[in-house]
């Protein structure tokens, strides 16, 4: 094979073509207005976020990982409570648990879509157990008709990790609308990404938007008035007027995430030993990443960096066995979905702007390595 074009795992492209103006003339609009916390940009954000998503609240804070923490403590998750997440997730929706003083409970994805299903939920209730936490991982929802039925049998509060997946549908309606409260990430690789880190907390609940709106300012609503001991994570001004632009191209982003995925879907069904994303029944999948799974995982990493092609792994070590979670003594072996899926895992570019030629090169890759 004569060695192509390179292709970086990610980049920032001006797509659509223009958004890049767009947003240069948003941030000088933000400099311009000196309202630089808290400003109305701020504002007008999290309303056109939560009209965008069909959600009464959108909270804007200063990231993923302080969004899921705050929510987890709107909806009540204290010390000594238990908290079940999925073993194959970002590392922050554990580090939300260990912020709030509970106990994180992991619990195996299912084979076929990467998600916590509601069996596997089941399997690790304990008369504990506050809340859990469903990862829509990769940008594919979880069935979160089951889950929000299991949730009213057995009052458990659901905080939905919606980081991945900005835009994506279940049944017809949006990813972090379903749980009592969701945590987005506006990390710039995101679907939709700011220019640094932001983050919201998505509600339908009038205490809970209270709540995070007072937590992520000190605890006050009013100044120098503090009613709990709350934290600075505020949504800066700034990324507020770059997200707004952006939110208003994100069904064309997600659009053209989805096309790509839909070319790699078609160019690499049955090659070697792939397995390709799978999309359940209801779900929209915004691909946040494209996975692919391959019993020679690394030496197809390899030989793809040796024809230019840049690759990530997600996630190369389950939550389970990093050495931060070495207090909870859990052992190898003890998740083998999860484990599995950090052994075979492979994540090959896609993001908007992406070009015809890049993609192509990719998939001429992938396939050289299995002839
Ligand atoms: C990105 C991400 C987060 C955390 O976001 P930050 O803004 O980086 O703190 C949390 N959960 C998942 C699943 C993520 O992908």
């Amino acid at each position: 094979m004569t060695p192509g074009i390179a292709v970086p795992f990610f980049g920032f492209r001006d797509f659509p073509a223009g958004i890049e103006r767009e947003v240069q003339a948003a941030l000088i609009c933000a400099l311009e207005s000196k309202q630089y916390i808290l400003g109305e940009q701020v504002t007008a954000f999290e309303n056109a976020f939560a009209s965008a998503l069909g959600a009464r609240y959108a909270v804007g804070v200063g990231n993923g990982l302080d969004a899921l923490t705050m929510s987890l403590k709107a909806a009540g998750v204290n010390a000594g409570d238990e908290v079940i997440l999925p073993a194959n997730t970002f590392i922050a929706t554990a580090h939300a648990v260990l912020q709030v003083g509970a106990t994180p409970v992991f619990a195996e994805p299912d084979t076929y879509t990467y998600n916590l299903t509601t069996a596997s939920i089941e399997a690790k209730i304990t008369n504990k157990t506050k809340a859990v936490i469903p990862v829509h991982l990769y940008g594919q929802p979880c069935n979160m008709d089951a889950i929000m039925t299991l949730a009213n049998e057995t009052g458990l509060k659901i905080i939905e990790d919606a980081a991945q997946a900005h835009g994506a549908t279940f049944n017809g309606r949006k990813a972090g609308t379903f749980g009592h409260v969701s945590a987005f990430s506006f990390y710039p690789t995101k679907n939709l990404g700011a220019i640094g880190d932001a983050g919201a907390v998505v509600t339908n609940d009038t205490e809970v938007a209270e709540f995070v709106r007072k937590y992520r300012n000190y605890g006050e609503l009013q100044k120098y008035h503090n009613e709990v001991a709350g934290v600075n994570s505020r949504l800066d001004t700034i990324q507020a007027a770059v997200l707004h632009v952006k939110l208003k191209y994100l069904t064309k982003l997600n659009a053209e995430r989805q096309r790509l995925a839909s070319v790699y879907l078609a160019e690499l069904y049955n090659t070697g030993d792939l397995t390709l994303p799978f999309t359940a029944t209801g779900c929209t999948h915004v691909y946040h990443i494209f996975n692919i799974r391959v019993r020679r995982r690394d030496e197809l990493q390899q030989f793809l960096k040796a024809h230019k092609i840049n690759t990530a792994i997600h996630y190369p070590i389950p939550v389970h066995l990093q050495p931060a979670y070495s207090c909870l003594e859990h052992q190898v072996g003890a998740f083998p979905i999860a484990e599995e899926l950090t052994a075979t895992s492979l994540s090959l570019p896609l993001y908007p702007g992406l070009s015809e030629h890049e993609q192509e090169a990719v998939i001429k890759a992938v396939k050289a390595f299995f002839n």
